[in-house]
């Protein structure tokens, strides 16, 4: 799958190597801020890195979900680095030692996450060639997406970072704004 803006050209430029995963090297990204990049070619179905962090309670994830609106609010980092670990718990991942947490999201992804034995992974989707940005889908739900503008440059992209079953409903709204637009600017044309 190819991704023309998520492959930088010069991802070896300030590229740092991640400890936590010899798959990858962190470098700054056009999608948003620093991303993760492939260090060598990645073959489809690959483990490659670990997304970890602080295991939370559900409130507790609500209580820093407000924390961090707040401090998006106020032009700090708005990022959203908790991950959904199973009906009870999530994971912080707000922190250094978690590289995984620069992963940006894109609406072709070429990686996605999934939880094996209670520890959430990010997985390569197909065969990923060096110096590609890893990326894969956030899952957003419709509501979380509207605070959450996507750059991720593939040809499909929504606009807004949502999970892909709910991507049409992020377009039907683009487009009726668009209708909206249009029809005001007939009227007091
Ligand atoms: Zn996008």
């Amino acid at each position: 799958m190819a991704i023309s803006k998520s492959v930088s050209k010069s991802p070896k430029l300030r590229a740092r190597r991640a400890a936590a995963s010899p798959w990858v090297v962190t470098a700054d990204s056009a999608i948003h801020g620093r991303g993760v990049y492939a260090r060598t070619f990645i073959p489809a179905g690959t483990k490659i890195i670990e997304y970890t962090g602080e295991r939370i309670t559900k409130a507790e994830s609500a209580r820093r979900e407000i924390l961090r609106a707040r401090r998006q609010q106020r032009g700090g980092d708005g990022c959203v680095y908790i991950f959904e670990l199973n009906r009870r718990y999530d994971v912080d991942g707000r922190n250094r030692g978690n590289p995984a947490r620069l992963i940006n999201h894109s609406c072709e992804p070429n990686c996605r996450s999934d939880i094996i034995r209670g520890r959430i992974w990010i997985l390569a989707i197909d065969d990923i060639p060096p110096g590609t940005e890893l990326t894969f889908d956030y899952g957003y739900t419709y509501a979380e997406s509207l605070n959450h503008r996507c750059r991720c440059g593939a040809p499909s992209c929504a606009g807004y970072i949502v999970d892909a079953n709910h991507r049409w409903r992020v377009r039907r709204r683009l487009a009726l704004s668009e209708a909206r637009r249009a029809a005001v600017g007939a009227a007091t044309a």
